[in-house]
């Protein structure tokens, strides 16, 4: 089937085609993203309302990009799916009614789709990643172990309790000033940086629930950045690394404890953690968990960076497997700011792997 697939939850308005043949094999036909960091830069974060009408504007031109470079006409696609949630509903509502104006003029299925799912489904369309499997989702506003079972059939093993992990970064990045999105740029600053020159707190890891806490650590890093103010660019990369270092430890360790559960819950599956979300980026936290992984004997699974953090292919492919599940949304769905990955209503009638 050919899906077109729109997302537009946060900061990023995209539409990408994906094609999914009868054997569940995936081809990208096309991914158009258009960031808004530019728009939300001098802010220091998201403006739901800047971000809704940046979407307005770009959204129509972007599926049209997307047909354009999949070379294939909106008549000759099959369903149309579209995030519905969870996210800034401004965002949503944008993305989900153009979804539906297309489904309704050109008389095609509408797939509403959890961003979650998305996220969650990815590393299918990119690896073929066989169900069962664990995923780390980790990004700007998530920060979770979902255990997947199928399409639509998830169980959620860990959450943070605060911040995600993204966030962190970007806090952290905000109170160094290097500037946004923080990732990256705490990434690069780290480089030149001691990872063991401060030890920073691992909040709640004594407990073995499978839950992140970042606020404590944020709070830590702030008052070391004080304490030792003015900072030299030494200091502020030591910083940067020694929190990246803390963060990659905390990462790891959960994963090795959520691993063991999975080995534990279904000893006659495979063990694989598959990777989301825009952290995922970070090579020092990857190669912790890669690490982790081999010693619990799993598998790694990361997507290509373009594809772990929001776009649109992600969505078009979700849609796709929940289209050759035979779902189909009314028109009427409504756009859900809340919407938990573990809720009943994700499941899909029939299951297959
Ligand atoms: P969500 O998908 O949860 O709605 P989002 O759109 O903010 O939120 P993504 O686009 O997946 O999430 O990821 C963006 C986040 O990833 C930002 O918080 C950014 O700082 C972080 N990030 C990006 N690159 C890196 C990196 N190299 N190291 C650490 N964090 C990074
Ligand atoms: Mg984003
Ligand atoms: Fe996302």
């Amino acid at each position: 089937a050919i899906i077109l697939g729109i997302e537009t939850s946060c900061d990023e308005t995209a539409a990408a085609i994906v094609v999914r043949d009868q054997f569940g094999h995936s081809t990208i036909r096309s991914n158009v993203v258009r960031s808004q960091l530019d728009e939300h830069a001098a802010f220091g974060g998201v403006v739901p309302e800047l971000a809704a009408r940046a979407h307005v504007t770009y959204l129509d031109h972007i599926i049209a990009q997307a047909c354009r470079e999949a070379d294939i006409a909106l008549a000759d696609i099959d369903a149309i799916a579209a995030t519905a949630g969870p996210g800034l509903v401004g965002g949503v509502l944008v993305g989900l009614t153009t979804a539906k104006a297309l489904a309704a003029a050109l008389d095609k299925p509408l797939l509403a789709i959890n961003h979650l799912e998305a996220h969650a489904l990815t590393a299918r369309m990119t690896d073929g990643v066989a169900f069962p499997y664990l995923m780390l989702l980790v990004s700007g506003g998530h920060s979770q172990f979902v255990l997947v079972r199928g399409v639509g059939d998830y169980e959620r093993w860990g959450t943070t309790i605060d911040d995600a992990l993204g966030e962190a970064f970007d806090k952290v990045a905000k109170l160094l000033t290097l500037g946004h999105p923080g990732g990256p740029a705490v990434e690069a600053v780290a480089r030149q940086g001691d990872p063991r020159r401060f030890k920073f707190p691992r909040p709640l890891l004594r407990e073995a629930r499978l839950d992140f806490s970042f606020s404590g650590l944020k709070t830590a890093v702030r008052l070391q950045a004080e304490a030792l103010a003015p900072l030299s660019d030494q200091d502020v990369a030591d910083i940067a690394a020694s929190f990246q270092a803390t963060v990659a430890e905390i990462i790891a360790f959960r994963s090795t404890q959520a691993l063991q559960r999975f080995k534990a819950e279904l000893p006659d599956a495979k063990p694989q953690l598959v990777v989301a979300g825009g952290v995922a980026a970070n090579r020092t936290i990857a190669s912790a968990l890669s690490t982790a992984c081999q010693a619990e004997g799993a598998a790694l699974i990361v997507p290509p960076i373009a594809l772990c953090t929001d776009n649109g292919a992600m969505v078009a492919w979700a849609g796709a497997e929940r289209f050759a599940l035979g779902v189909r949304d009314p028109l009427d769905v409504t756009a859900r700011p809340r919407w938990p990955l573990d809720l009943p209503d994700m499941k899909v009638a029939t299951n297959v792997t």
